[in-house]
């Protein structure tokens, strides 16, 4: 394993970080994008995301059923 491989180790899980994207919707209707790694940026080099960043991680419902693929797919598919 490479040092500069960064893991994110949760509930017996060891997750890959550097190799996907966080999709965060607010309240606001903004959804913020960030790299997995901010993680380890927040964690290892303390690192301290925009408060609106915060505040949206902080408001997240975890048992809502957002899905952050199709909002990618219509993203994606929005007219020009
Ligand atoms: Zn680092």
């Amino acid at each position: 394993m490479s040092k500069s491989t960064v893991y994110l180790e949760h509930l017996g899980q060891k997750k890959l970080l550097g190799m996907s994207e966080i999709w965060l919707p607010s309240s606001s209707g903004v959804i913020y994008a960030s790299p997995s790694l901010i993680y380890h940026y927040i964690e290892a080099h303390r690192y301290l995301p925009p408060q609106e960043f915060l505040e949206a991680v902080i408001s997240f419902n975890l048992d809502a059923n957002w899905n952050g693929e199709a909002e990618v797919e219509k993203w994606l598919t929005r007219p020009h």
